[in-house]
């Protein structure tokens, strides 16, 4: 009784385990919770706190105003606890890079590195990062930044309320730089751009859009250094070049 209770757990673990490798496969990289039950209803939400007396002008009917600059967006932000993510942040990770960049880089979310040092794409994932704008792109100006200004706890995927909370100031980072491409940094940046949830091994290399801005999903640097592969290699140099070129293309 007891070999045949093992026998069928072994069975379960190998399923969930082929299921998981499939999923991921078609480019999941998490599992949310499931939605809270009217049995447990979710945590009453504190109203963010007003951190400037900018927002009427600024960002009025959902979009920044014209000319917006990085400092007001910033500053905007202020000291921001508008979700749970700043209860284990060291410091915001607002962006970096040239406020004038032609091309922008918007990725997932601070590390652990990224936290302490306050700079997005400061560890390994960024040194990769920086070692293919620089020295495959040849390009110096770019700005880079994520879709939440915040750690995640133990850098799991930002979830998609905490994303939601902090679209505005991404909003407002490529309404005061107004690239000329974006290149989203995995499925979590590419989702959060294209305001659905998108597989990134079906959208990577295919030309999408964020208010009129032509935007370039691939995968994310972390996966890159996982799948060290020649093919995943090959195909972000692919849509590197892409997104290039159509920047050259002015
Ligand atoms: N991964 C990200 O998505 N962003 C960072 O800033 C660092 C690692």
């Amino acid at each position: 009784m007891e070999g045949t209770l093992n026998e069928e757990l072994l069975d379960l673990v190998r399923a969930a385990r082929g299921l998981l490798a499939e999923w991921s496969e078609e480019g999941l990289e998490r599992i949310d919770p499931p939605e809270p039950t009217q049995e447990s209803p979710p945590p009453a939400s504190t109203p963010a706190p007003r951190e400037s007396g900018h927002t009427g002008e600024l960002f009025a009917s959902g979009t920044w105003a014209e000319g917006v600059t990085l400092e007001q967006v910033r500053a905007e932000l202020g000291d921001c606890q508008r979700c749970r993510l700043h209860e284990g942040r060291t410091q915001i990770v607002f962006g970096d890079g040239n406020p004038e960049a032609e091309l922008m880089f918007v990725g997932e979310g601070p590390g652990e590195q990224e936290d302490l040092r306050g700079i997005p794409f400061c560890g390994r994932a960024g040194e990769l990062l920086t070692q293919m704008i620089e020295k495959g792109l040849g390009l110096a100006d770019v700005y880079i930044c994520n879709i939440v200004k915040c750690r995640p706890p133990g850098n799991r995927t930002p979830h998609s309320d905490e994303a939601a909370t902090c679209a505005r100031f991404l909003d407002g980072q490529i309404a005061a730089i107004r690239p000329r491409v974006i290149v989203a940094l995995g499925k979590p940046a590419a989702s959060l751009l294209l305001g659905r949830d998108v597989a990134i091994t079906r959208v990577r290399g295919t030309w999408q859009e964020y208010r009129g801005i032509p935007v370039m999903p691939t995968f994310h640097p972390a996966y890159v250094l996982r799948q060290y592969t020649p093919e995943v290699r090959r195909k972000v140099w692919d849509d590197l070049r892409a997104a290039l070129m159509r920047v050259q293309e002015g």
